[in-house]
């Protein structure tokens, strides 16, 4: 399967069976327990990038691309701290579904901004590009791709999250229960973190802190890599 298969498959995945799956985990009705343990290892990563945002001080002066944003499960906690976020997704479904929660929790707010568009095709410069939980659904030679174009829209730090590698999460992966839900619909690639590393070493990146969630069905490797800032 070639690249633009696998981005054609996610989109459609996303805008289909995905889409009513995903926007279930991401929410805080009744889900089952894989799909509870995964909402809340999801919900730890979030919590995480929230943490070492707030911790430095200054969100309100930020302005963010949140790239694959979903539902907006990050975008809109980083709005209500004052962060200027720029939120888009492949999916046009999951932007609807952000825009509706958007407005519940801030109102008719411009911001976030969320739009229809995948990463690839996203221009401008932001202070810190963040993607979250994307990378998951593409081999490393696209991710790479999609990293460095990532980074070129970052003037300061960019913030990835991707499945590891691992003995232990090939050996899940080869038996099935690694994302049992998507897996099944969608590929499911791991990343080799030494891989992720260089391609941000190469786009002019130094990683800063790290973080790993993981619970029974969700693994998630998290970097921040900031570079000295062109301003
Ligand atoms: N980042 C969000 C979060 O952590 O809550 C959503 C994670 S969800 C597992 C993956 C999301 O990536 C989906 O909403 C999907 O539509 C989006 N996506 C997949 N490929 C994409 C691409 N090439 N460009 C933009 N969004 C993409």
């Amino acid at each position: 399967m070639n690249a633009a298969d696998d981005k054609t498959i996610v989109r459609e995945y996303f805008n289909s069976t995905g889409f009513d799956r995903w926007r279930r985990i991401y929410g805080d009705g009744e889900v089952n327990k894989v799909q509870l343990d995964i909402r809340n290892g999801h919900q730890q990563t979030v919590d995480t990038v929230i943490g070492w945002l707030k911790a430095d001080n200054n969100l309100a002066e930020l302005s963010i691309c949140d790239a694959g944003c979903g539902v907006g499960s990050l975008s809109i906690p980083l709005a209500t701290e004052g962060a200027k976020v720029y939120a888009s997704d492949i999916s046009e479904k999951m932007v609807t579904e952000a825009k509706e929660r958007g407005v519940q929790a801030l109102g008719n707010s411009e911001n976030p901004t969320f739009a229809v568009q995948d990463l690839e095709s996203l221009s401008g410069n932001y202070h810190t590009v963040i993607c979250l939980d994307v990378l998951i659904h593409y081999p490393q030679e696209k991710a790479d791709e999609m990293i460095s174009h990532l980074c070129s829209l970052a003037q300061s730090r960019i913030i990835l999250s991707f499945a590891p590698k691992t003995c232990f999460l090939t050996l899940l992966k080869k038996i099935g229960s690694f994302f049992p839900g998507p897996s099944k619909a969608t590929r499911a690639y791991l990343h080799r973190e030494a891989d992720v590393k260089a391609i941000l070493e190469r786009n002019g990146f130094t990683i800063q802190r790290t973080a790993m969630t993981k619970t029974r069905f969700y693994f998630s490797r998290l970097l921040e890599a900031t570079r000295q800032s062109a301003e």
